[in-house]
């Protein structure tokens, strides 16, 4: 990656939202490539997806899907207004900002690690949860919680019993494989 310092975004096409004409569908490019910090971004933001093929990931803000190329293309979901994608993208680069401090500091992560967070299914986790199935997370059971853990439905807080210092190790092990990096953002 070119240069240090704060991570400049700029809006360079928006269109109208295929789905929604009434919206639009705003692109807009960084400064500089982001491949370093693409795999950094899939680690560090809980329920991100990484496509391999593309060095992309994508995630929400606010709700909104946001996708973060390798070349510093970023692709916005549909928004009503421009100010609406310019508060989005500011958000965004404080992300940015934060995940290129992680990487100048530590470097690229681990690709192992990759990996492992790739692996990560509902049974994977299931594996690591008390398997009481006391119902204290307001599910039927450790699976079905699982499974809202892996999208997001559920945070491991909800698990009652996984709090428990005699799960320690487990509860160390999948917040450690839900969310590998922290940047320190209240909004992660
Ligand atoms: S609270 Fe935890 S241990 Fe109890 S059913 Fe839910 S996931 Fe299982």
């Amino acid at each position: 990656m070119s240069g240090s310092g704060r991570i400049n975004i700029v809006i360079t096409e928006k269109t109208p939202c295929l789905l929604e004409p009434r919206k639009i569908q705003v692109t807009a490019w960084a400064d500089r490539p982001l491949s370093e910090i693409v795999p950094i971004l899939y680690l560090a933001i809980p329920r991100s997806q990484y496509a391999k093929a593309f060095n992309s990931v994508t995630f929400t803000v606010d709700g909104k899907l946001i996708t973060v190329y390798s070349s510093g293309e970023i692709k916005l979901g549909c928004v009503l207004r421009e100010e609406i994608a310019l508060r989005l993208l500011e958000k965004l680069r404080v992300i940015l900002d934060k995940a290129y401090e992680y990487y100048e500091r530590h470097g690229m992560p681990d690709l192992r690690l990759l990996e492992a967070r790739q692996r990560l299914n509902p049974l994977e986790i299931y594996k690591h949860l008390p398997k009481t199935n006391c119902k204290g997370c307001g599910e039927q059971g450790c699976f079905p919680f699982a499974v809202k853990l892996a999208n997001g439905e559920k945070t491991l807080r909800e698990c009652t019993q996984i709090q428990q210092p005699k799960y320690s190790d487990n509860k160390t092990y999948l917040e450690k494989m839900l969310q590998p990096i922290r940047l320190e953002i209240d909004m992660l």
